[in-house]
């Protein structure tokens, strides 16, 4: 195809690189930008730079943050004795959507996954094991999404906090989704009361 300008084949073609956006997509998003006013293109252009340069990791939960701790870690009125482990941030943001649970979380970053070469030392399970063998945690909710990835995954969490010799109560959330959906997707009453009526960790391997 020929734009008839270099700046705005640069433009499409930048924008076609996203997710689910083809060329022709991306042609009809580039003339709409360029018919607005200059200040929408740069506020659009510098909340893409501030997403990249400024949104961090929280030290403690893994959680995406714009401090050095996130808003939950902070947060004194939050139960800070019960950690709920979750594969990713849209996991967090899913059950806390749900205002029933008030413990802090640990965001893992993946599931252990031999065929995609993910394994534990990828993940961040050390840190959790670390911030177990304080001794301050009471509870650990495990809420990964129940794959063969997630249960490997709670498995291996669970005898490495077994070898940390805290008492320790272990639960998962009891499930009103179906084998494999992606927490996510479950719906905010589902969830919510999933995560109150959550079961004993030990109950899941039975199954
Ligand atoms: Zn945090």
């Amino acid at each position: 195809m020929d734009f008839s300008s270099k700046f705005l084949e640069t433009a499409i073609e930048e924008i076609a690189l996203l997710p689910g956006i083809g060329k022709r997509t991306a042609l009809r998003l580039a003339l709409h930008l360029l018919k607005q006013p200059q200040s929408q293109t740069t506020d659009l252009a510098k909340a893409l730079v501030d997403l990249k340069t400024k949104v961090k990791q929280c030290k403690s939960c893994h959680n995406i943050s714009d401090k050095e701790l996130c808003g939950i870690c902070a947060n004194q009125s939050r139960d800070h004795s019960i950690i709920c482990i979750v594969e990713d941030i849209r996991d967090v943001m899913a059950i806390e959507n749900t205002e029933q649970y008030k413990g802090i979380y640990h965001v893992l970053g993946g599931k252990i996954s031999p065929m995609d070469g993910v394994g534990p030392n990828q993940l961040n399970i050390e840190s959790l094991v670390d911030k177990i063998k304080t001794g301050k945690v009471i509870e650990v909710i495990f809420a990964l999404s129940s794959t063969m990835e997630g249960d490997t995954t709670n498995f291996y969490i669970y005898k490495q906090i077994q070898a940390s010799k805290h008492s320790l109560k272990t639960s998962t959330i009891a499930r009103g989704i179906s084998i494999g959906d992606e927490l996510e997707y479950a719906d905010e009453i589902t969830l919510g009361r999933s995560i109150l009526q959550r079961v004993p960790f030990e109950n899941s391997l039975k199954n």
